[in-house]
């Protein structure tokens, strides 16, 4: 009796069924962000996009699921009493699902299992692929003078079943639209079935694969040549397939395919904080992003010494930043040390570029200098004209920086302190398998927005993928490129994020980076 009423006091878990959209982040529902971001636990399936992972709390437990078709990392049995045992334990379990959990996903298993436990739950329906593909193709699945009606019918067959579990004349004789999930590698047979029971050879169909994410292909044809076309272009899972004359449409709705770097797969080497704002630009533009972080930010080898630097940084008459992270890692340390942002005194602040300037900014200081050029010798040329003579200056950096700032300050008659602020290390882990598929599937061109993400990506030892090119963010990291013999195919013009990326789209409005 009393361990019951210590089991009841204890808060009671429980389960949300989420369905994680077709792959596209902005397809994911409002109530399924908030699911992820309050989840203790998440149960996470091949097909739901692992970047949304990322809005998990630190502390959350990640486990993967599976399924690729015949690689299950966890039976379905395993699954339903993970999911039961995880909520006994008073946990929030979230049950990531692509597309809607209720459409083929065994959604409705789970729910059972779950219910039969005694263990409340709750489902967030998602965005299916059966609509999505289509739409990202250009396919309505509806249109008034088509069509009446949609099936949604799986291509699976059970293992244990020995009849086909496709009722073939019953979808014969339905006509309208009919989506098929699951099944592409029986493609084939499908369609022989369908003209046996009397189905139109001419009927147009659709393969839509990856849908919605930078790596959606769509292939096109009519019942009779579809599998023929399926095997020769070696057309894989997963894939939604659409039958009938509405994909005829696709002809002058197509949009998704259509954008400037559709097609494209970037690679794009950042640390895990700052990667974003440049792969959601070049998304933005139909890109597929790999995004690979090369390095991580780690506290400075000699904390303390840093430390003491800050300590009496309003001793100094200027303080400079070459970089967001060594305004971050700055101040960090600063009001561990104080908390009164007036304890600054009377230092003036430099930061080369805007990046670094807004996160100065983001502490509410203000930025005294920020040199047109976002490179060290603009700071250095600015310094000159204003004349810097026994000026007190406090640079704060990262390890292993260029030494263009230190020497050429001094040579000015500045007194100069260098503060390492951090440092950057590789990154070695794989969380979002992104250098599994690099290594896979190759990529058209790589991203390098500052030196050490060009040491750090070579330094990873990966081969290097045929044909990709590069794109670099300046001049100085450009020459990185070329000192490690390599070329560079795109240099920005400005050397921030959006810079880079009008180049990369105008690299290939050009068609230059075709062929
Ligand atoms: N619950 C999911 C379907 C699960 S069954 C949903 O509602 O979308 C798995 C099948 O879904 C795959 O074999 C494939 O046919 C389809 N599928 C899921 N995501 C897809 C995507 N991004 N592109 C194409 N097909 C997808």
């Amino acid at each position: 009796m009393e361990s019951k009423s210590k089991n009841k006091s204890k808060s009671v878990g429980r389960v949300y069924l989420v369905g994680a959209g077709p792959g596209d982040l902005g397809l994911v529902t409002l109530r399924a962000k908030e699911c992820i971001e309050q989840a203790d636990v998440i149960v996470h399936d091949h097909l739901a996009n692992p970047e949304m992972l990322g809005w998990a709390r630190d502390e959350a437990e990640i486990i993967y699921a599976g399924k690729k078709a015949g690689e299950h990392a966890l039976s379905q049995e395993k699954i339903n009493t993970l999911l039961v045992e995880k909520a006994r334990e008073g946990k929030r379990v979230v049950r990531l699902k692509g597309g809607d959990p209720f459409v083929f996903g065994r959604g409705a298993e789970e729910a059972k299992a779950i219910v039969d436990a005694g263990i409340g739950f709750e489902i967030v329906p998602g965005i299916t692929s059966a609509i999505a593909g289509p739409a990202y193709a250009g396919i309505p699945v509806t249109h008034r003078a088509e069509n009446s009606h949609v099936t949604f019918f799986t291509g699976h067959e059970g293992a244990e079943k020995t009849e086909s579990a496709i009722d073939y004349a019953a979808l014969a004789k339905l006509g309208g639209t009919q989506v098929m999930l699951m099944g592409v590698e029986r493609i084939e047979s499908i369609a022989r079935e369908m003209l046996k029971h009397g189905v139109s050879e001419n009927l147009p169909v659709a393969l839509v694969r990856w849908a919605t994410t930078g790596r959606q292909e769509t292939l096109t044809g009519t019942l009779e040549n579809i599998g023929r076309r399926v095997v020769d272009l070696g057309f894989e899972a997963p894939a939604v397939a659409v039958f009938g004359e509405v994909v005829a449409l696709r002809e002058s709705l197509n949009w998704y395919e259509k954008r400037p770097l559709s097609g494209k797969r970037i690679v794009v080497t950042r640390t895990r904080r700052q990667a974003s704002a440049l792969s959601d630009r070049l998304r933005a533009l139909g890109a597929d992003v790999i995004e690979l972080p090369t390095i991580r930010i780690e506290p400075p080898s000699n904390l303390l010494e840093f430390a003491e630097l800050v300590q009496v940084a309003h001793a100094y008459d200027w303080i400079v930043f070459t970089s967001p992270n060594g305004v971050t890692a700055f101040f960090d340390t600063f009001f561990k040390l104080y908390d009164d942002a007036r304890e600054i005194g009377g230092a003036k602040i430099a930061a080369i570029g805007p990046a670094t300037a807004q996160r100065v900014k983001d502490f509410h200081l203000h930025v005294d200098l920020q040199p047109d050029e976002f490179v060290a010798e603009a700071v250095v040329r600015e310094f000159q004209k204003q004349g810097v003579e026994n000026l007190r200056i406090l640079l704060a950096r990262a390890e292993k920086a260029r030494d263009v700032l230190p020497k050429q300050l001094s040579s000015l008659g500045a007194i100069v302190d260098e503060g390492f602020a951090y440092r950057t290390v590789a990154e070695t882990r794989d969380d979002t398998g992104a250098r599994r598929r690099l290594l896979e599937e190759g990529a058209d061109l790589i991203t390098f927005t500052s030196s050490s993400t060009v040491e750090n990506f070579l330094a990873l030892g990966l081969p290097w993928p045929k044909r990709m090119k590069v794109a670099s963010i300046g001049p100085i990291t450009s020459k990185t490129v070329r000192d490690h013999g390599l070329n560079v195919d795109v240099e920005s013009r400005r050397h921030d994020i959006e810079g880079l990326t009008e180049a990369i789209r105008s690299f290939y409005a050009k068609g230059a980076g075709n062929g």
